[in-house]
């Protein structure tokens, strides 16, 4: 079972993954069924796979143990960074639900971003 409880069985040359879904307890899956995202930044790393009981999608976070465990039972490590603009710094005030819709008034009144839209691309 995945979660620290992760028990991979050998059976029949094909290795069986234990996992837990929340709405059915532990579901048997093999490697080809779970999606395994690896992030360098590790609190961000996580599981995937579609319940094979109730069919939903279930995402769980893995920490390098249940990463290890994963690839170790034939899973294959997807690698995925954070966008850079995710550790960018804002400062000013946060866009408000009225910055929004005075946006898109503007967008609605405005025959200027029209003009650039029809405008042909420089280069
Ligand atoms: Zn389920």
């Amino acid at each position: 079972m995945v979660e620290g409880r992760t028990l991979l069985r050998e059976a029949y040359g094909m290795t069986t993954i234990k996992a837990t879904c929340p709405s059915c307890g532990e579901v048997e899956l093999t490697g080809d069924d779970i999606e395994l995202m690896v992030c360098p930044s590790a609190p961000m790393s996580y599981y995937a796979f579609r319940c094979p009981t109730c069919s939903d999608r279930v995402r769980k976070p893995a920490d390098d143990h249940i990463v290890s465990l994963l690839i170790s039972g034939g899973v294959e490590a997807v690698t995925w960074e954070i966008p850079a603009e995710a550790f960018e710094i804002h400062a000013g005030p946060r866009l408000s639900y009225d910055d929004l819709l005075d946006f898109a008034l503007w967008l609605g009144m405005s025959d200027k971003l029209a003009a650039l839209a029809d405008a042909p691309l420089s280069r």
